[in-house]
């Protein structure tokens, strides 16, 4: 039984680490970045509504992630457990989590701090050619994470369940490092 918070920069390993831990605990891995990916591919309502904002490297509208978080973390498989990959991204969100999560008689075990340097990130974003990974849309997300993501590594090293992992490592050694914390 774990849940688990993935914070990092984009870039950082967390989808790529978040997918290996949930499958070896058989718990959900929630991607909102994938979610809504698969909602833009699929031309849906939400897509249709975060589409521009994405591919400006912009957070989409707290309400369209929040309102599917709730709608997964209320779903059967996500009793047992889950991985939060890419939700929270700001203090809105991080604040709504939290109210979800009382509601839902559930608690965060470890939000993750995946630290990766600034330069490793561009490189890594650059080699993996996703839509929304052009150079200036990359900088853009990088800023978007300073502004209003990393303010979340002290919101929940307040709350006292932030873990620190080198994510400049590495894939096996940064997930052996994982480990332990589900
Ligand atoms: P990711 O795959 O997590 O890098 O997310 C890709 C894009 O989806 C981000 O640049 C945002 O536009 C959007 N997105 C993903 N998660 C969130 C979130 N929690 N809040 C707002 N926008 C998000």
């Amino acid at each position: 039984m774990a849940r688990l918070i993935f914070l990092g920069a984009p870039g950082a390993g967390k989808g790529t680490q978040a997918m290996i831990l949930a499958s070896l605990q058989n718990i959900p891995h929630i991607s909102t970045g994938e979610i809504l990916r698969a909602a833009v591919a699929g031309k849906t309502s939400l897509g249709v509504k975060a589409q521009g904002y994405m591919d400006r490297g912009e957070l989409v509208p707290d309400q369209l992630v929040i309102d599917l978080i709730r709608e997964r973390l209320e779903g059967s498989d996500a009793q047992a457990g889950w991985i939060l990959d890419g939700f929270p991204r700001n203090v809105a969100q991080a604040d709504s989590l939290s109210a979800l999560l009382t509601e839902l008689a559930q608690k965060v075990d470890y939000a993750v701090n995946l630290y990766v340097p600034d330069d490793v990130l561009v490189t890594r974003l650059l080699g993996r050619g996703r839509k929304d990974d052009n150079e200036a849309v990359i900088r853009r997300r990088l800023e978007v994470y300073q502004e209003q993501t990393a303010p979340l590594i002290e919101y929940y090293e307040t709350q006292g369940n932030l873990v620190t992992i080198e994510g400049d490592r590495a894939m096996e050694e940064v997930t052996e490092s994982l480990k332990p914390l589900v």
